[in-house]
C-alpha cells in the first residue's frame, strides 16, 4: 500500500506546472472513490510543449548523438521503470482497475520495449545506390522531430512505452498526451528521462481532455509525425487533423478479433487462450479475442469450458489480485461498464444466449461478471467492439465459412486458429484478413513482432523493427564526385 498524492502536475520543457483547462478527478472504478486529482492542460499548455520540444529537435543535441549512446539512455529509462514497479503496480491497479499481477506484467512491458528500441537505435542504417562512376549515392534516416503520442486509458503503461521507446531511439522529441481516466503513471516517463539526461523538453507529459488538449496537439503546425491509439472515431478526427498539416500518423484502432477452433483442435488448451484472450484486463483489450467461431461439432463443449472458465475467475478490485489465479479487476469506469452491460441486452434482444455472466456484482464498484454468449454472425455483438470481458461464440460447419465469418467485420487487428492440421492452419494464416494471426496461442508474438491493423483497425504498424521507419524518414544524398 503506497500514499497517492492528491494532486498531479503536467511535465513541460523540463519543469512541473499546473493546467490552463484547471483539475480533472482521478476515480479508482473499483470503488467509485476519487483518488486524486490531475492537472488539465489546454492549447496554450500543448503549445509550450510543442514548441519546446521543436527546440531540442532544431537543437540538434539528439541527433548530432552517436546513437548507441542515445540507445543506452532509451535502456536506462526501462530499467527505471523497473526500479519503481512495486510503487507503479500499485499506481496504476487503482487508477485503471487491473489486478496488481497484470499491472506488473505491464510495467515488465513497458520495460522491454526499452530495452528492445534501445537496442535498436543504432541500427537504423541507410544503404548506397549506384548511380555509376561520377556518382556517390546513399540514403540515410532522419528524425521526423516532433512526435506527438495520444494515449488511451487501457494500457497507459505500455502504449506509452511502446511509442515513446521507439521514437527517442531514433532521435525525436516527445509530447505525450496522457488519457483523462488514467494518468498518473505516466509522471514515470518524465522522471525516466529526467533521470538518463534526455535535456529538458525531449519528453513532455500532459494530461488534458481529447476534445481540446488533444484536439490542439494533433492539429499543432509544428507536430511532425503523431502515433495515436484510440478509437476509431478519434483515430479518423487526428488522421483528419494531420492531413490538414501533411503529417503521417500511425493509428492503432480497435478490433473485433476473432478465434476459428477447428474439430481437431485441443480444448482443454484453449481455455488458457480464453483466460488471457477475453478475461485479461477485463476484455479491455484492442485484440481481445472477442469472438470464437467453433465448428459445430464442438460447439456445446467449447461452451461448456468457456462458461467454467469464467466461472472460476473472482472478480474484485485489482489491488487485492496478486497472482493469475485469483481472478479479474474492474473495469475502467462506470460508463464503460454500463457501455457493455447495454451491450450484452441488445444481444439478448435479437436473440443471444447468455451462457454465464452478463450481470454487475451488487456493489461500489465498475465490475462485469465474466460473459459467455451464444451468438449468430448477423448480430450487432458479433460485429461491434465490447471492450470488457465479453466473449461472443458462433458456430460453423465448412472451414471457408469460419473465414467469412471471420473476415465479416469492418475490423482486422490480430485474428487466431486452432487446429492440429499444418495445412487448414496455413491456409487460414493466408486468407484471414488481419494484420497478426496467432496459430494455436493467443497473444504468441511480443515486442519484436510488428502489430497493427488492417480496415478500421487502423495503419502503420507498431513493435518489431517495423516500427522504426515509423519515426524517421528517408533522405537520399546524390553526390557528383570527380570529373
Ligand atoms: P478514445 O479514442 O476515446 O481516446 C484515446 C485518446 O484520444 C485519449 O487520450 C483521448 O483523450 C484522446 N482523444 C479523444 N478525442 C480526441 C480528439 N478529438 N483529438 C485528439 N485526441 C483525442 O479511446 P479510449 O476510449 O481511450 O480507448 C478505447 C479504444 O481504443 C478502443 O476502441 C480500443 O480498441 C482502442 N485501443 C486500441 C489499441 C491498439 O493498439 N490498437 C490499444 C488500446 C486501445
Amino acid at each position: 500500500m503506497f500514499e497517492i498524492k492528491p494532486f498531479w502536475q503536467n511535465y513541460i520543457d523540463g519543469a512541473w506546472v499546473d493546467g490552463g483547462a484547471g483539475r480533472i478527478d482521478v476515480t479508482d472504478p473499483a470503488t467509485g472513490n476519487v483518488i486524486a486529482q490531475h492537472a488539465l492542460a489546454d492549447a496554450v499548455d500543448v503549445d509550450r510543449a510543442v514548441m519546446a520540444a521543436r527546440r531540442v529537435h532544431l537543437s540538434g543535441v539528439l541527433t548530432d548523438m552517436r546513437p548507441i549512446k542515445r540507445g543506452r539512455m532509451v535502456q536506462a529509462m526501462g530499467r527505471f521503470l523497473k526500479e519503481h514497479r512495486e510503487r507503479l503496480a500499485y499506481l496504476l491497479s487503482r487508477e485503471q482497475g487491473k489486478p496488481i499481477w497484470e499491472s506488473e506484467i505491464e510495467i515488465d512491458g513497458a520495460a522491454l520495449y526499452f530495452e528492445y528500441y534501445g537496442n535498436q537505435a543504432s541500427t537504423v542504417e541507410g544503404r548506397s545506390i549506384p548511380l555509376g562512376s561520377g556518382y556517390f549515392d546513399f540514403t540515410h534516416y532522419e528524425p521526423f522531430g516532433v512526435s506527438a503520442q495520444i494515449i488511451p486509458w487501457n494500457y497507459p503503461l505500455e502504449m506509452t512505452a511502446r511509442s515513446l521507446s521507439a521514437a527517442l531511439a531514433t532521435g525525436n522529441a516527445v509530447v505525450i498526451k496522457t488519457p483523462e481516466m488514467t494518468p498518473l503513471t505516466n509522471y514515470i516517463f518524465a522522471e525516466a528521462a529526467e533521470h538518463v539526461g534526455f535535456p529538458k523538453g525531449t519528453v513532455n507529459v500532459l494530461c488534458g481532455l481529447g476534445s481540446d488538449a488533444g484536439a490542439a496537439l494533433s492539429a499543432h503546425p509544428m507536430v511532425n509525425q503523431i502515433v495515436f491509439t484510440g478509437s476509431v472515431p478519434t483515430g479518423i478526427a487526428i488522421a483528419s487533423a494531420a492531413a490538414k498539416n501533411v503529417v503521417p500518423c500511425v493509428l492503432e484502432l480497435g478490433g473485433k478479433s476473432a478465434a476459428i477452433v477447428h474439430s481437431d483442435a485441443d480444448l482443454e488448451a484453449f481455455e488458457t487462450d480464453l483466460r488471457w484472450g477475453i478475461y485479461f484486463n477485463a476484455g479491455q483489450v484492442c485484440s481481445a479475442m472477442s469472438r470464437v467461431i467453433v465448428h459445430e461439432s464442438r460447439h456445446a463443449e467449447l461452451i461448456e469450458r468457456a462458461v467454467k472458465v469464467a466461472s472460476d475467475l473472482t472478480v474484485a478490485p485489482g489491488e487485492t489480485l496478486k497472482d493469475m489465479a485469483q481472478g479479474m479487476g474492474s473495469m475502467v469506469s462506470h460508463g464503460q461498464r454500463d457501455r457493455a452491460l447495454n451491450m450484452v441486452k441488445e444481444a439478448q434482444d435479437q436473440g443471444a444466449t447468455l451462457a454465464t455472466g452478463g450481470s454487475a456484482p451488487n456493489n461500489a464498484g465498475a465490475f462485469l461478471n465474466p460473459t459467455v454468449m451464444d451468438v449468430t454472425p448477423d448480430m450487432t455483438i458479433a460485429r461491434d467492439e465490447v471492450f470488457g470481458p465479453v466473449l461472443s461464440v458462433m458456430k460453423f460447419t465448412q472451414d471457408d465459412e469460419a473465414i467469412k465469418i471471420a473476415n465479416s467485420t469492418d475490423y482486422g487487428l490480430v485474428s487466431g486458429v486452432f487446429t492440429t492440421d499444418l495445412d487448414r492452419a496455413n491456409r487460414a494464416a493466408q486468407k484471414l484478413r488481419a494484420g497478426q494471426v496467432f496459430v494455436n496461442e493467443w497473444y504468441a508474438g511480443g515486442v519484436e513482432t510488428p502489430f497493427g491493423g488492417y480496415g478500421k483497425s487502423g495503419y502503420g504498424r507498431e513493435k518489431g523493427r517495423e516500427a522504426l521507419w515509423n519515426y524517421v524518414q528517408t533522405k537520399n544524398i546524390a553526390m557528383k564526385i570527380g570529373k
